[in-house]
């Protein structure tokens, strides 16, 4: 491709970053992105620029401005045959990540995407261990990666991805998988450069059919020594604030993982008070819920103030972390209404609208307007979701 004066910058998603899950396409406003199972694309004539999609996705992968001819726009169907991006033309500015914007909250000295799937750090597994009980029906792992023979840095909220080794049904290298990382930025146990993972061994999919996750079944039988790819780290939407505000973190399943390192890092700085942290987790009973030692501990001391939402007791009607929020209406409402909390959510996609329509519901029962505070919260970087 010849670049002429004319050159356009065409909003491109990098097949190589993106994990698939879809938050662009439902969040794009004018029907621009699509996927035809494979890649996610960008169709050049309806995508108008306005970049709801940028901030939400995970990775980074759909902030990309390609420089192109006018004349010259890759279409939908080429970019569905895409493996990686093209290359820029020579002499053209390359690969754009367009922070023109800023908007990405407390991004400051962030690093971000400092190792690609082309150069991804090479990590040792030192610990894989198995935290949930046979008889839970559910195996999440506890894994350690140890990345101290470079420089990997990383902070609470950031996520990383793996690259399990092998080729898919396509023939083609496996996509990478995202994981939060679950350890604070001084490293597991305070020893640098070793960097946590929540990991749940996906059995089937979600049709209930047999479908084992390539990836979670690769950590979760990873043996101790062997070597791991990991790119990244990713995301500046789900970091810690720096100021001493109070903190809501609401989570189902593996999604604990970033609110440990979060726990983690306020232990670490003795700022872990009760008073005003409070943790609601969601899980099948207590035996599949990770890290439930820590977390009373943690209880005992006053550091958290935490709330268990266990949906299946046998006996005892079904308890989402929803239910949990409605009966801890008096703090949340204060806490709403103060306006400087954080409110941080990871897990299920499944959970946003329930947990949503909770804080609605006990809201309006204060006089409070949960829509504003919403709005309040997302433009003050104070709302933080990552949902799957
Ligand atoms: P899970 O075991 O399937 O579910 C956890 C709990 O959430 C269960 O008690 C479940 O109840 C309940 N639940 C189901 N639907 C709900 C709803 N609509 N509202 C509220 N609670 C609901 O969870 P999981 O398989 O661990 O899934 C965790 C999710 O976190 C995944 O989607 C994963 O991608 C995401 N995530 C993981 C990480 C990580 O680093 N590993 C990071 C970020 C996000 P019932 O099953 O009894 O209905």
């Amino acid at each position: 491709m010849n670049m002429p004066s004319e050159t356009i910058r065409q909003h491109l998603i990098d097949p190589e970053l993106c994990i698939r899950c879809n938050t662009c396409e439902e969040t794009c406003p004018v029907d621009a992105i699509s996927n035809d199972g494979r890649n996610y694309v960008v169709d050049p004539a309806l995508c108008d620029g306005c970049r709801s999609c940028v901030d939400p996705c995970p990775t980074g992968a759909i902030n990309i401005w390609l420089p192109v001819a006018g004349s010259q726009v890759y279409s939908r169907d080429e970019q569905f045959r895409w493996d990686s991006l093209p290359e820029p033309d020579v002499g053209a500015t390359p690969l754009l990540l367009d922070d023109s914007q800023g908007g990405r909250g407390q991004a400051g000295a962030v690093v971000e995407n400092l190792f690609s799937l082309r150069h991804p750090a090479l990590a040792t597994l030192s610990v894989n261990i198995r935290l949930t009980t046979p008889n839970s029906g559910v195996d999440i792992h506890h894994i350690v990666l140890d990345l101290s023979t470079q420089h990997f840095p990383f902070l609470e909220g950031q996520s990383v991805g793996i690259v399990p080794p092998g080729l898919d049904e396509h023939g083609k290298p496996h996509s990478m998988r995202l994981y939060s990382v679950a350890s604070s930025r001084g490293g597991e146990a305070g020893e640098s450069g070793q960097l946590a993972l929540t990991v749940k061994r996906v059995v089937d999919d979600h049709q209930g059919q047999e479908r084992p996750g390539v990836c979670s079944n690769y950590l979760c039988s990873l043996a101790p020594g062997s070597e791991v790819r990991v790119v990244g780290p990713f995301g500046v939407d789900f970091l810690m604030p720096v100021e001493t505000v109070p903190i809501v973190m609401i989570c189902t399943g593996t999604g604990i993982a970033p609110m440990r390192a979060i726990l983690q890092r306020l232990q670490v700085i003795g700022q872990a008070d009760a008073g005003r942290l409070l943790l609601f987790y969601g899980g099948r009973s207590l035996e599949a819920l990770a890290y439930r030692e820590e977390l009373h501990k943690l209880q005992e001391s006053h550091a958290l103030d935490l709330e268990l939402a266990l949906s299946r007791q046998p006996g005892q009607p079904r308890r989402y972390v929803q239910d949990a929020l409605e009966e801890r209406h008096d703090v949340l409402t204060r806490l709403l209404a103060e306006g400087r909390v954080h409110l941080y959510l990871c897990g299920l996609k499944g959970m946003e609208q329930g947990v949503f329509e909770a804080l609605q519901s006990l809201c309006a029962r204060r006089g409070l307007d949960w829509d504003a505070l919403r709005r309040a919260m997302a433009e003050q970087s104070r709302l933080h979701v990552e949902t799957y």
